[in-house]
């Protein structure tokens, strides 16, 4: 496996794999791997003969400071990981390689941005389009592959990718979840043990919503799961939207609808984020 820490050297190595006629995946990541970022690459690697797996923390895409700073950074843990997958090659930039000079662009995606993760996170969007804008650009790729644990994420990349014409396949891979349901993430490392006993609580209450929606009205589902929440000691809940899978907004009538239930919560200073889909 090769590891590269700037662009020159990495699109040498792409041009000749091109070269060669070799199909390329790309999976970006901010690197502390876990399973879910390994399935990604498992898939990338059923649909491409080369996959490049970037491993930067952006830092315009963090509106936290603190989260930023606290962010877990395993770069050789994570390229063991890589190159136990066979994955062919990792791009792990420095900021400055990113960014000799902070980029005068911002990227507004209108509607998508101003619920959900947009509407807590400012920036957040305008520092993820611009990242991953650049690294389509940088590494080229014939598909990309993303994780549903970031819906909202998955939407805006689509919005980018048809705004500014990419020529790729999106590919949008199932949430992996820890045996207790917890969505797996990088940021759980950072969870007491305490928290990490209660952080399930979370699914467990998507999955609540899921039933309740058969018999309940949006409204009624959202007040039974605020309640539920409100009493699992550290979890302090940020959001929980019943939404439309294309636009992300709130829906009051679910019948015949794509939905997505979608949280946020904070335990402590760590912030997780979940989402089901579902049909009705
Ligand atoms: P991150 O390193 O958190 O920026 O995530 C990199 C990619 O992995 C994103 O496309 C995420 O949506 C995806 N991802 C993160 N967690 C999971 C998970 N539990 N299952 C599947 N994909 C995930």
């Amino acid at each position: 496996m090769h590891i590269f820490h700037t662009i020159s050297h990495l699109q040498n190595f792409l041009y000749t794999a091109r070269q060669a006629g070799k199909t390329i995946g790309f999976v970006p990541t901010m690197g502390a791997l876990h399973e879910g970022h390994l399935s990604l690459i498992r898939t990338a690697k059923q649909h491409t003969d080369i996959v490049v797996c970037s491993i930067f923390v952006n830092p315009t895409q963090f509106n936290n400071a603190h989260d930023l700073a606290v962010y877990p950074r395993t770069l050789e843990a994570d390229c063991a990981m890589l190159a136990g997958e066979n994955c062919e090659a990792v791009f792990a930039p420095s900021a400055e390689e990113m960014y000799p000079n902070m980029p005068y662009l911002s990227i507004n995606f209108g509607e998508l941005e101003q619920v959900l993760e947009g509407k807590f996170r400012p920036g957040h969007f305008n520092g993820v389009g611009i990242v991953v804008a650049k690294l389509f650009n940088i590494v080229q790729p014939n598909h990309a592959f993303f994780g549903q644990k970031d819906l909202q994420q998955c939407l805006i990349i689509r919005r980018l990718v048809n705004d500014l014409s990419f020529s790729l396949q999106l590919h949008i891979c199932p949430t992996l979840r820890e045996a207790d349901g917890l969505a797996m993430s990088s940021r759980n490392r950072n969870l007491t043990p305490e928290q990490r006993a209660t952080a399930p609580k979370i699914y467990e209450a998507l999955c609540t919503a899921k039933e309740q929606l058969n018999n309940l009205s949006p409204q009624a589902v959202k007040a039974n799961l605020v309640t539920f929440l409100a009493q699992q000691e550290g979890i302090i809940l940020e959001y929980f939207e019943i939404a439309d899978t294309q636009t992300l907004k709130p829906i009051e009538e679910i019948k015949g609808k794509e939905v997505a239930l979608c949280i946020a919560a904070f335990m402590g200073k760590t912030r997780l984020i979940d989402n089901l889909l579902l049909t009705f």
